[in-house]
């Protein structure tokens, strides 16, 4: 399978999905540093030069859209597994794919997708995933962050790429056999917030409530205070602990 390895890029995303057409399932893009690097909502994602792994890879999902919200939990549960393979232990997720070290966000994942409805979809799954961050760059995130140098372990960089490379493989396969059904137990259980108090961001509405881990579908549930159970299926929604 193809992998480009790139310098620095404005984002590894916007490289694969400027080359859909060359794409097959399993091709990644790995940069060292990227100028213009996005979360969701176009929201900057800091990425200095050898501070992070940063990678992209294309997936076509027969499936569809309408199965894209399931695979992106599945995204995050493969790269903690990757990590665990590493010696990398205790990290977490947050709803629907941050990777979460003793509370604070230790990387990034954002699904990019093009397709029509009812046909199949093309993706591509970008990770920036925090090694450790120059000093410079620190104070430019404006949100509790966290690093994999915190961890004991050894960071081999090629050994995370391929191990990340092989679970995500792996998993997006047993995800179209299965759908989301198969991973709802282990999200469960690497869920950070399952039974804290969260507020839910819609907008500008906020709701407060017990964050219930996820629902078959994979559904953010929430309970409320009357004890009635909310669930969140997609959309633009954060989850902030409370
Ligand atoms: P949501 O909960 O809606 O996903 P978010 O703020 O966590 O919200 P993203 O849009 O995925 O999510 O990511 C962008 C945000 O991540 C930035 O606004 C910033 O707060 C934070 N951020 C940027 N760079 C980094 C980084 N290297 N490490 C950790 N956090 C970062």
């Amino acid at each position: 399978s193809r992998v480009d390895l790139i310098p620095v890029i404005g984002s590894t995303n916007q490289h694969w999905m400027a080359s859909l057409a060359e794409l097959n399932n399993g091709d990644i893009c790995v940069a060292e540093c990227q100028t213009a690097g996005r979360g969701r909502r176009g929201r900057p994602w800091i990425s200095p030069f050898g501070g992070q792994l940063i990678m992209s890879m294309y997936w076509r999902l027969e499936q569809g859209m309408a199965a894209a919200m399931g695979l992106s939990l599945v995204v995050g549960i493969a790269a903690v597994e990757a990590l665990e393979t590493q010696g990398f232990t205790g990290v977490e997720l947050k709803w629907p794919n941050d990777l979460y070290l003793n509370g604070r966000k230790l990387a990034g994942i954002l699904v990019e997708m093009s397709g029509t409805a009812g046909g199949p979809c093309q993706l591509v799954i970008g990770m920036g995933l925090n090694l450790l961050l120059p000093q410079s760059e620190q104070e430019r995130i404006t949100q509790p962050w966290a690093e994999l140098s915190e961890l004991e372990a050894v960071t081999d960089r090629n050994g995370l790429v391929i191990a990340l490379s092989q679970q995500l493989q792996r998993s997006l396969e047993l995800f179209e056999q299965e759908g989301i059904a198969a991973f709802r137990e282990q999200w469960n259980r690497l869920d950070y917030f399952n039974g804290k108090p969260v507020r839910v961001l819609m907008g500008d509405q906020e709701i407060h409530g017990i964050a219930r881990g996820i629902d078959s579908q994979g559904a953010l549930l929430l309970e409320l205070e009357s004890g009635k159970i909310k669930r969140y299926l997609g959309g633009e929604i954060s989850l902030r602990s409370n």
